[in-house]
């Protein structure tokens, strides 16, 4: 397989039995067979064909920022896009970017072009792909408020247009999550402010993050949705699980909505620990506790 990657990827882009927890924000997940960088939708093409012709399992990720990967890894061909297809465009008040663009780059360019809509994203460690596919938001403001259309790839290759509405977004959801489509590009309309005004709010989620978020340790955010009527924290709280522990993962001490990485976790320990609190969420309050957290590969 490594040969005939070669054919459509420069052997410097494409990385064997690498481990996903190089690539994960929680830094936890096992070797994938193959690792693969395109810089191009051509590239991605080719894999796609290839892997299709070799019934190679493929999977296809953003930055890593809301993944839980099984400690045995993935085998098959893992295309990484965050930090590769990053081209950015602004027009007026609208913003054409490639997938693979890291949010914090995004929301900062439109701030300094006077443009206001993604304050929001700015503190988000995803990719603008990852943020489509999650409907990724805080503070009042997710991708589908600014959303216009995105540009994406089915497995044959095809390439689609597909407007926000066809989309389906929702509450960290969208139709993406159920499809192999992959998210190549995304128009987005923003609405001109001032630069400092739009940089003043950046500051404030970044200080309000920094507060209240554990961001001294490795997790995926959000370890589960937020269930109608509860705020995840505070209801781990009350169930008395704060700074709980299975092996090296923790319910973080500073916010119980995230389980944290304090070392050396491993997905079964993170897993563990989720169908922990799940149980007893389940059983104290008769709430069901969704993960938002994608859980990648095979769990025990
Ligand atoms: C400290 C911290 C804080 C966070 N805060 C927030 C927050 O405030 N709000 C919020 O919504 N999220 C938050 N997150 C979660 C995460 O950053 C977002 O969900 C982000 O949008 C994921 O982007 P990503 O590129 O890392 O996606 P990945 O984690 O790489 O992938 C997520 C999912 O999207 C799919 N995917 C990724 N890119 C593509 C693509 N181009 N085409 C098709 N499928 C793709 C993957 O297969 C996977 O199913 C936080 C995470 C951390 C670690």
């Amino acid at each position: 397989m490594f040969t005939k990657l070669k054919q459509y990827i420069p052997e410097e882009r494409i990385k064997i039995n690498e481990p996903m927890s190089c690539h994960t924000t929680f830094k936890i997940g096992g070797p994938v067979e193959f690792m693969v960088f395109p810089q191009s939708i051509l590239e991605i093409q080719q894999v796609l064909q290839l892997c299709r012709l070799e019934e190679y399992p493929v999977f296809v990720f953003g930055l890593g920022s809301n993944l839980l990967v099984s400690d045995r890894g993935f085998a098959g061909v893992a295309i990484k896009l965050g930090n590769h297809l990053k081209s950015c465009y602004i027009e007026g008040d609208e913003i054409f970017a490639e997938a693979g663009i890291r949010l914090s780059e995004l929301s900062k360019k439109a701030a300094a072009s006077g443009l206001s809509g993604l304050e929001f994203a700015e503190g988000i460690p995803g990719s603008l792909g990852g943020a489509v596919v999650m409907n990724a938001g805080a503070y009042g403001g997710e991708i589908k408020d600014v959303l216009i259309e995105i540009l994406a790839m089915d497995s044959n290759g095809n390439l689609i247009t597909y407007s926000a509405s066809d989309l389906n977004l929702g509450y960290r959801s969208s139709i993406l999550q159920n499809t192999d489509l992959i998210v190549l590009s995304a128009l987005l309309k923003l609405k001109p402010d001032q630069p400092t005004k739009i940089q003043t709010r950046m500051k404030e989620f970044a200080k309000s993050r920094r507060e209240k978020q554990p961001l001294e340790y490795p997790s995926a955010g959000s370890t589960f949705k937020r269930p109608e009527g509860f705020y995840v924290g505070p209801l781990v709280e009350k169930m008395g699980l704060k700074g709980f522990s299975i092996g090296g993962a923790q319910v973080s001490v500073k916010h119980a909505g995230f389980v944290v990485n304090t070392g050396n976790a491993t997905a079964s320990d993170v897993i563990g620990l989720i169908r922990h609190i799940q149980k007893k969420a389940r059983e104290e309050h008769g709430v069901e506790l969704e993960t938002e957290i994608r859980i990648i590969g095979p769990i025990d």
